[in-house]
């Protein structure tokens, strides 16, 4: 770098990867790129040593399954979440970062390096799909627009998990926390309120 050049302050915007095998990548694009951190989807094991976070996007787990043994990424993104790369799961992406998984297809994997227990479809199917309005510890301000769509709930948490909220209708655990690990059943990326994705760029910062 030529002298005198200004050093980037990457602290400032930390680059987030978005898993790019499937689902709602563009919208967690956009709310990332609108919650002060630099945003590119992500499909290669390379691609993922440069990020210093991961979201795991929306869409169908099983599918997102398939391709991540196909694409060669199931055990590098294990090694990666197990040494401490902070992950942010929606709906799928819960499903994903779930060490365990009740409901799934035959044979279905998760990634995991959340101790909890993850009902898929939980809700119901694609009719049991609903929006509610929820307050989440941690998030300051007015509840959260909360869109479900086949959504999983957490049937089970263990100690280290923090239970950030549940939601009113069944009264079930739909976000959660365990240090650097962070997933909703919901799904933020598809509402215009970015606070979610600014406590995960806070999480990925070092911040909280
Ligand atoms: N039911 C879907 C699954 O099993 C999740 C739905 C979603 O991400 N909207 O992956």
């Amino acid at each position: 770098m030529p002298e005198g050049f200004p050093v980037p302050d990457i602290s400032a915007a930390p680059l987030i990867g978005v898993l790019a095998l499937q689902g709602d990548v563009r919208e967690h694009v956009r709310a990332l790129s609108g919650s002060g951190a630099r945003a590119i989807p992500v499909r290669r094991p390379e691609e993922l040593e440069s990020v210093d976070g991961l979201v795991i996007p929306g869409g169908e787990s099983t599918t997102l399954w398939r391709l991540a043994v196909s694409f060669d990424m199931l055990d590098p993104m294990r090694k990666m979440l197990s040494a401490g790369l902070p992950a942010f799961g929606s709906c799928a992406g819960m499903i994903m970062l779930a060490d365990r998984l009740v409901d799934g297809a035959a044979g279905q994997q998760t990634f995991g390096g959340i101790d909890m227990t993850v009902r898929r479809n939980a809700f119901g199917r694609q009719v049991d799909s609903f929006e509610s309005d929820i307050r989440l510890n941690g998030i300051a301000g007015p509840a959260l627009r909360a869109v479900f769509i086949r959504a999983p709930w957490v049937e089970q948490a263990g100690a280290d998990v923090e239970i950030l909220g549940t939601d009113a209708r069944a009264d079930r655990i739909v976000a959660v926390r365990q240090g650097p690990l962070l997933a909703t059943s919901f799904h933020p990326e598809l509402t215009p309120d970015t606070r979610i994705h600014e406590l995960f760029v806070d999480i990925v910062k070092g911040n909280t």
